[in-house]
């Protein structure tokens, strides 16, 4: 293994929706690391089979004849492959895949209970079965190797995150443990803690997580060398997310995050289904007949109309084409730019908006920002990007970082950093980020006490006190929510706990002071104490219902290790096969040059016919057998050949 200064190598993995992406800091600079295919990027995809179980390119690859049994993002269907489900006779599921939000992915389930409204929709669009687990968890139902499996979100997420270590390890030649994985600005702590243990799971130590914008940040920053003060916006829309971040980057490598907004519904898929709406209401006008009972119609359309919003990023206009769309007529309609940006209005409208208020967070005006960078698909929409150049008064936009690699790039920086692997200015690189959205808790009348407002630096420690409500009470809850509505339920409950013991006293008068602590990871702890006593009692989201206990954690790492080995152990089957059927036809060619002699022919000819009946059973049971088959053939074959 080379040496690597500074200690172990440490990686950056952005954990994607669609792709992951994983590089390292090495000769000075950032590489972004090929995998086995020699991609840059690798499909945040896992599939289950009767023989094994596949990752990456390879679980893309067989999506369409395995639907039910591959997790993946829609978004990484092409249009062929949907025509591959259509012709496995999985039509419905297809259709399933095509009309759903794009929600068919580990990264938008992880962290989410069960129960959630979102979740219940979501997963009935879903080609794979997802049940309810225990402490309200969704899990996975596959079939793997004829039998049904269930896998938690965490296991299925931390299965990628082990193919991006693998694929580190090759390059690097080591084992690598350590990493900085980046997470959505957005996410909430039961995400980001769920996200954490599935990195436990793939054997990696997070050194630290980090928010995507920020990461494509760094990245930013490092390029440009720090050259001098500068505020920094990163507008990132994707297929289904928008973040907006604003930094201010130092010249001796600070990066300061001052505030993030976004919505976590909505991107492309949006503005997509604006297009659908569009036709539906044409073809009822031209036809008067209603497409949206017809799924098979739908989901064609849809197909169509995300093609032709791509087309109109550099063409003024396209049309949506489908023949024999519904009870035989075809249906064509001309579509302009100024059509889809009409349709799309308030969508974008919603996205200065966000922008808007992300600088009022900021406490920051228009026209301090320095540099506005573009991160995600859907940036490359024109009106997005004239609206973002009006709104900072002719500012030209920045869209030289990579935005399918910034992310990675950013995070890889911060690993060389925390584990002292880079250069001066690397090491002096110092990261300033903020909780994205509010944390209290219930207080009566179900309201929500904030008491870490959003935007809040981190790590942060903050302490209020509290009085009880009843004369003589003893205990009470402590409900911990996130976000930012008034009435408590209507933000997302992170956890709960009761804290007991408190000594009799009239109403208002027993104290009970709650600390909230937020670690560099953006993970949240509470504690409460009640003053007279000193008694304390606290939650971690590690500890929250529908979360993964220790415990837990631990059987799924020895579950990963024993999926390891199966997968390793199939890889050398394989091969092994491989190298016997190559002898078979390096065999079968001696015997059309005459190389064999005629004596011996009968003797060849029946050793590589019994051979190949054998590997056609698939009852091949070890790498030993096969090899053993493969040394009798050679044996035979050499005693013809001398
Ligand atoms: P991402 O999540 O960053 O990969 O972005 C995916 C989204 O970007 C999808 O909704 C795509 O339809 C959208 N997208 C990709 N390319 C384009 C393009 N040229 N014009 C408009 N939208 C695009």
């Amino acid at each position: 293994m080379e040496s690597w200064e500074g200690g172990e190598p440490a990686i950056g993995i952005d954990l994607g929706t669609t792709y992951s992406c994983v590089a390292v800091w090495k000769h000075d600079r950032i590489e972004i690391i090929t995998n086995d295919q020699g991609n840059r990027t690798t499909p945040s995809c896992v599939a289950f089979t009767d023989v094994e179980r596949l990752i990456g390119d390879g679980a893309k690859n067989q999506i369409a004849r395995n639907p039910a049994n591959t997790v993946f993002s829609r978004f990484q269907l092409s249009l062929y492959d949907l025509i591959l489900i259509i012709c496995f006779s999985h039509a419905f599921i297809a259709l399933l895949i095509w009309l759903s939000y794009g929600i068919l992915d580990a990264k938008r389930l992880i962290g989410r209970r069960f129960s959630e409204v979102m979740v219940k929709e979501d997963i009935k669009l879903m080609p794979f079965r997802v049940i309810e687990g225990p402490s309200d968890m969704p899990k996975v139902v596959v079939t793997h190797k004829g039998h049904e499996q269930q896998f938690s979100i965490e296991e299925i997420s931390s299965m990628v995150l082990a193919k991006m270590k693998e694929i580190a390890e090759a390059y690097i030649g080591g084992t690598v443990k350590n990493a900085v994985i980046t997470v959505p600005a957005y996410f909430n702590d039961c995400q980001r803690q769920a996200t954490k243990d599935a990195a436990t799971i793939a054997g990696l130590n997070v050194v630290r997580m980090i928010n995507e914008p920020t990461a494509a940040a760094i990245a930013y920053g490092v390029d440009n060398r720090f050259g001098g003060k500068k505020n920094v916006l990163i507008f990132d829309l994707g297929g289904g997310t928008f973040d907006v971040s604003i930094l201010t980057i130092d010249g001796v490598g600070k990066f300061e995050v001052k505030a993030v907004a976004g919505d976590t519904h909505l991107g492309g898929e949006d503005f997509d289904n604006r297009i659908v709406n569009y036709c539906v209401e044409d073809f009822k006008k031209k036809w008067n007949k209603d497409l949206t009972g017809n799924e098979r119609a739908l989901g064609r359309l849809k197909v169509a109309c995300e093609k032709a919003k791509r087309i109109l990023s550099y063409d003024t206009q396209t049309s949506v084409e489908l023949e024999v769309l519904l009870d035989g007529i075809d249906f064509s309609m001309k579509i302009t730019r100024a059509k889809f940006e009409e349709l799309n209005m308030s969508f974008f409208t919603k996205c200065i908006k966000q922008l808007e208020s992300c600088l009022a967070d900021a406490n920051m005006k228009k026209g301090s920002v320095d540099e506005v960078i573009l991160v995600g698909g859907s940036t490359r929409i024109q009106k997005i990007q004239r609206m973002l150049h009006e709104f900072f008064d002719g500012k030209e936009l920045c869209k030289s970082i990579n935005p399918d690699e910034a992310v990675a790039y950013g995070a890889a920086v911060m690993a060389a950093k925390l584990c002292g692997q880079t250069t001066k200015m690397i090491k002096e690189l110092v990261l300033l980020d903020v909780t994205p959205l509010s944390l209290g808790k219930e207080i009566i009348g179900e309201r929500m006490h904030v008491v870490i407002p959003r935007n809040t630096p981190i790590p942060t420690k903050k302490t209020m006190n509290f009085v009880t409500t009843a004369d003589n009470q003893s205990s009470t809850d402590i409900m911990v929510y996130q976000g930012e509505r008034t009435r408590s339920t209507d933000n997302f409950l992170l956890g709960s706990f009761e804290i007991s013991g408190i000594p009799p006293a009239p109403k208002g008068v027993a104290v009970l002071e709650d600390c909230f602590e937020i670690d560099d990871n953006g993970i949240l702890t509470v504690t409460s104490k009640v003053v007279s006593t000193g008694k304390t009692k606290s939650l971690t989201v590690t500890n929250l219902s529908g979360r993964l206990s220790k415990r837990q954690i631990k059987k799924m790492v020895k579950a990963a290790e024993k999926f390891k080995l199966e997968d390793q152990e199939f890889k050398r089957k394989a091969e092994a096969c491989n190298a016997l059927e190559d002898y078979i036809y390096d065999l079968k060619n001696k015997i059309k040059r005459n190389d064999i002699p005629p004596k011996d022919l009968k003797n060849v000819q029946h050793a590589i016919d019994d051979t190949e009946e054998w590997l056609s059973t698939g009852n091949v049971a070890s790498v030993d057998e096969i090899e053993r088959k493969k040394e009798i053939l050679e044996f035979i074959s050499r005693l013809a050949i001398f």
